[in-house]
């Protein structure tokens, strides 16, 4: 039987993991992180019997302790508890759900334990993926795309020689503005951004998929998974959400993958591969459907697609300072302490103010980080 450590195991992936593993019933959870919900990660305890449990902070364990107390788990907290239920012994597999750079550690962590990844923590590779990509190399072991539009590449791919292909079409939805000039955005608030079309997922990734900041994540998710270079990587709406992503090879050939808009089916296909297992989802109706439509972005508009673009480009620890600066900017818009444009404005401030490093350690990513904070804080 397999076994799985989950990180983020309350959160929008989390659960649907959780689901495909109900359902399948053959792959055993050794063990759960989770960040506040207490009440929520004690069923899920409850349910799935795992080894080990890890909470955001030592409060938390103490409350958790007492909700599951009549069961035999060991209760660790903060974040050298999540670097403990990363390493654990007995996981074959780290799926890492959690959000942000906090990911970096952990995932490096259960690399350096020979743990295949399943990562669905798209931060973690924009930021630190040249170190990441070279010790999954080094120590041997697999990285499965979550996010449904890598999984549709890496599915797309195959069987292919990667040498041959030419192109990744990156498909996005466009989000809830898709459209709507930049004066129109001036004013949009919270709710509005969080209205997504197609996709029900936690709120900072919500949030980035209204300014396609998401997109230009994935940009890079996808430079570092399949090597190739982010002029490689053409970014096409596709508003529908049933493609979800393509490939094209050297002799214009074109491989897509189609399916409804369900993130189990990805996450199954991640921790299964390369088998396909049965899942209960809404199919494609074609006849229904009607037709699936095209355009090319707006980056005028969603600046930070162009600014993911040029921090691609750029490379060393830019990349950094834009997610940096995304996640402290999105976070105060949730917080509603800054208007919908700030965002894209706080990271173009970000890149252009940080101090530049070409082949930045973990550390240097880390001050970066930090930088990156102070500079804002100072700012907005
Ligand atoms: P979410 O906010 O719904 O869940 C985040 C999870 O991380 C929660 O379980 C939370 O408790 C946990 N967490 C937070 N702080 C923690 C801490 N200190 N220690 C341990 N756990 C902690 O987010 P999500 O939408 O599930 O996204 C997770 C990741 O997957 C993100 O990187 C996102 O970009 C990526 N992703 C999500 C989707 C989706 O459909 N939701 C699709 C593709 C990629
Ligand atoms: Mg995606």
């Amino acid at each position: 039987m397999k076994k799985l450590s989950l990180l983020g195991s309350t959160g929008s992936i989390g659960t649907q993991t959780l689901d495909v593993i109900r359902r399948n019933k053959d792959i055993k959870v050794v063990a759960l992180a989770a960040g506040s919900r207490v009440k929520e990660l004690a069923e899920q305890i409850r349910e799935f019997q795992p080894e080990l449990a890890c909470i955001g902070s030592e409060e938390l364990a103490k409350e958790l302790k007492i909700l599951v107390g009549d069961l035999n788990v060991k209760i660790v907290y903060g974040s050298e508890g999540l670097i403990e239920a990363a390493v654990i012994e007995s996981a074959d597999i780290v799926l890492t759900a959690v959000v942000g750079m906090m990911g970096i550690i952990p995932t490096i962590e259960a690399v350096k334990a020979h743990k295949d990844i399943a990562l669905a923590n798209k931060e973690t590779l924009v930021t630190a993926g040249h170190i990441i990509m070279r010790m999954v190399k080094e120590y041997g072991v697999n990285l499965y795309p979550v996010d449904s539009e890598h999984s549709a590449i890496f599915q797309s791919l195959n069987g292919e020689n990667p040498r041959e292909l030419e192109k990744i079409l990156l498909t996005a939805s466009g989000g809830p503005f898709r459209g709507r000039t930049r004066d129109e955005l001036a004013n949009v608030t919270l709710e509005d951004a969080l209205r997504h079309p197609n996709w029900s997922m936690g709120k900072k990734i919500t949030i980035d998929s209204s300014t396609m900041v998401n997109k230009g994540l994935e940009v890079m998710e996808a430079q570092w998974l399949f090597n190739v270079p982010v002029s490689k990587v053409m970014v096409v709406i596709q508003p529908q959400s049933i493609i979800h992503s393509m490939v094209q090879f050297v002799d214009g050939g074109i491989m897509a993958q189609l399916g409804s808009p369900d993130m189990r089916l990805p996450i199954q296909y991640a921790l299964y591969y390369p088998e396909r297992r049965f899942l209960e989802s809404e199919r494609v109706d074609f006849y229904r459907l009607g037709q699936i439509t095209f355009q090319e972005p707006d980056f005028e508009t969603f600046k930070g697609l162009k600014l993911a673009y040029d921090a691609a480009k750029k490379g060393g620890n830019i990349p950094t300072a834009l997610n940096a600066a995304n996640e402290y900017a999105v976070s105060s818009f949730l917080d509603k302490k800054i208007k919908y444009l700030d965002i894209a404005d706080m990271i173009e401030y970000a890149m252009n103010e940080v101090e530049y490093i070409a082949e930045p350690s973990i550390d240097k990513i880390l001050e970066t980080e930090q930088s990156v904070y102070e500079l804002l804080k100072k700012k907005w």
